[in-house]
Order: structure tokens, then sequence, then C-alpha cells
């Protein structure tokens, strides 16, 4: 069973401080407030099964992030799901403690700080890079007709058939203003 967490921040009170000693996390996490990528929607709840471990510059959290995400096909539009399991290796600074070199090397949002940790940046970064930036709902999704709009993997809808070479579609505009022949 995993341990639900209202926000993201985590008492490590008892590994701080104390390099070599570990605990095991099985988190149940709400998703990160607005959290937003093209075509995507996390739903809730995220869940972090990691191994958290004291070292000398701070802590060091590595696992898995496992999430559900609800996407729209990029061509096509039709909804998707997709669970995807991303695994997470991040240290945490303790800027009490880290050697000077650690220290330049600390990101935003990744710092041990009153005894605790925000896995929030971990979780942004986690959700960012597994997130696709062009969701299909299959490599052969046909996609919707630039013209019409009619979904092309239901049925063909013409267009393609009828489609003018561009010099002329100038001319086939002011041809469609003009009365018609009688
Ligand atoms: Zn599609
Ligand atoms: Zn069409």
């Amino acid at each position: 069973m995993s341990t639900s967490l209202h926000d993201h921040r985590l008492n490590v009170a008892d590994l701080v401080d104390r390099p070599g000693a570990s605990r095991r996390l099985d988190l149940s996490l709400s998703v990160p407030d607005g959290f937003e990528f093209p075509l995507t929607e996390v739903t809730a709840p995220l869940r972090l099964a990691a191994v958290i471990e004291s070292v000398v510059d701070g802590l060091l959290v590595r696992g898995s992030l496992q999430a559900r995400l609800s996407l729209c096909c990029a061509r096509c539009l039709r909804p998707l799901a997709r669970d995807i399991d991303v695994d997470v290796v991040e240290l945490f600074v303790d800027p009490a403690r880290a050697t000077a070199e650690a220290l330049t090397d600390l990101e935003p949002g990744y710092q041990v700080a009153d005894d605790h940790i925000d896995v929030e940046a971990l979780l942004r970064d986690a959700l960012a890079q597994s997130a696709p930036y062009q969701p299909l709902c299959g490599e052969a999704c046909q996609g919707l007709c630039g013209q019409c709009g009619a979904d092309l993997n239901v049925a063909a809808c013409g267009c393609g058939d009828k489609q003018l070479d561009p010099r002329w579609a100038t001319l086939a505009q002011l041809r469609d203003r003009l009365p018609a022949e009688e």
C-alpha cells in the first residue's frame, strides 16, 4: 500500500546527516498544480516508488514514477490513455552539509530545507520528460482532412481527389465569385 501525501513535502528528519541510512518510499501523490503539457492531462494519483538514501551531499531519491496520462492523438484528436513508468534519480542537496561542488550544481527545487524535501520539481521534471510531444493513436493514423475535417481513419472524404494546384486556387476563388454562366 502506498501512503498518500497531501502536499509534496516529505519529512526526512530521520535521514538528514546520517550518510548510509536509507528508507523506502511508496507514495501516492497529487498532480502538481498548473502542470500543463500540450494534448496531455495527467490523471491523479501519481505513484512514486523509490528508495531515499542519505549521502554526503544530501539525499538521493532513486526509483520510478508511475502515472496515467490522458492524451489526444495529435493527428486525429481521438482520446487516448497511456500509462507511464519513468525512472527517477535525483539528488536533493543539503546546503548545510554539501560540498562546494554539489552546491554549484544545486537546482531550484532540489534541496533539503527544514528537514523536508519537496518532490514537486521532481514530479514536474519526470512528467515533462515522459509526456509525448506528439501522441499518436497509432503510427499509421491518417489524421483529419485539412479541408473538411473528416476523420480519414474512418472514411476517405474525397477532398484529396479535388485538390487544385495552389496556383489555380486564386483563379478558382475568382470564378466562384462570378455569376454562374447559363
Ligand atoms: Zn489518430
Ligand atoms: Zn476532406
